[in-house]
């Protein structure tokens, strides 16, 4: 169910700094053909596509203290500092009981589809949209310490909604330079594993979008398998990539966008991590780290 999360204050300070210090890392090194822009971050590709370990460096480092001195009023300075991103928390707390608003059919592309679904949840009754709002929450506030501009596209857990477009548009209208939709699925309880789905090619609708997309696919998946030891989805997708043409959050988003499927909320191994606190904070890590290398490469 392409849609969930809990909040928490760890790891934020970390995560600055790690990503202060793979944008000082990916500055110097080789650089990418042309199209470095004039930001002193333009990145150049990442080490490597294996799993490595990834740079969770740590580079000893730099100032601490998030609130910075920056010149802007409370958004910190950061590697981030000029970007934008839309995190959209799959489904919400209230759709359950409002049948009639979240059956009416919305634009989705070319068709329509339902404005939006209940979502999953795990066999103890542990609820996808409250997964997906927990942990958007904490990749938020990763985003934020490093200095982006982060839109939510829902304020609590216990709303309707909004409308599958309504998510794009919110993305839109931000100018969001990345969008990522943050779910967990309600796959066969045998199958486990994460996924990342991409917008295919809908005439009219993605083109603008579909490789940009693709690029934050890859470096979400990179990250988020490194950084949650979660494999790739076994029951469906390629390699944790998932190419659709049929969702209306894509096919209606003009920004870069793409769905992570963090786990199989039916599996139990899956869910023993997804409903575990301190694993939703390196999830949000991940998360993070992926967002940010798309953005300071692209
Ligand atoms: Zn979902």
């Amino acid at each position: 169910m392409h849609a969930p999360a809990p909040p928490g204050p760890v790891g934020r300070r970390r995560v600055a700094l790690s990503l202060t210090a793979l944008a000082l890392l990916l500055t110097p090194a080789c650089t990418t053909p042309s199209n470095a822009s004039d930001n002193p971050t333009a990145a150049p590709p990442l080490p490597a596509p294996d799993d490595g370990d990834g740079g969770s460096g740590e580079a000893s480092g730099t100032g601490s203290s998030g609130s910075g001195d920056g010149p802007s009023d409370d958004v910190p300075d950061g590697p981030l500092s000029d970007r934008v991103v839309v995190i959209d928390p799959g489904h919400n707390g209230g759709n359950a009981d409002a049948p009639d608003e979240i059956n009416a059919m919305v634009p989705a592309g070319p068709g329509e589809k339902a404005c939006d679904t209940v979502g999953a949840e795990t066999a103890d009754g542990y609820a996808e949209h409250e997964f997906n709002w927990e942990l958007s929450l904490l990749v938020r506030d990763r985003l934020e310490a490093d200095g982006a501009t982060v839109v939510l596209t829902r304020s609590d857990d216990e709303g309707v909604g909004p409308c599958i477009d309504d998510r794009a548009r919110i993305g839109n209208e931000a100018d969001a330079d990345a969008a990522v939709s943050i779910h967990a699925d309600g796959g066969p309880e045998s199958g486990r594993g994460f996924h990342v789905i991409t917008p295919g090619d809908v005439p009219g609708f993605t083109d603008d979008i579909v490789e940009p997309s693709r690029l934050l696919a890859g470096d979400l998946r990179r990250e988020y398998r490194e950084g949650t030891g979660v494999p790739y989805a076994d029951y469906l997708a390629d390699e944790g990539l998932d190419e659709r043409t049929d969702l209306g959050g894509l096919n209606m988003s003009d920004v870069p966008k793409v769905f992570l499927e963090a786990g199989n909320l039916r599996n139990p191994e899956d869910a023993a991590l997804l409903t575990d606190p301190g694993w939703r904070e390196r999830a949000a890590d991940a998360i993070a780290r992926g967002v940010a290398v798309y953005l300071l490469r692209s």
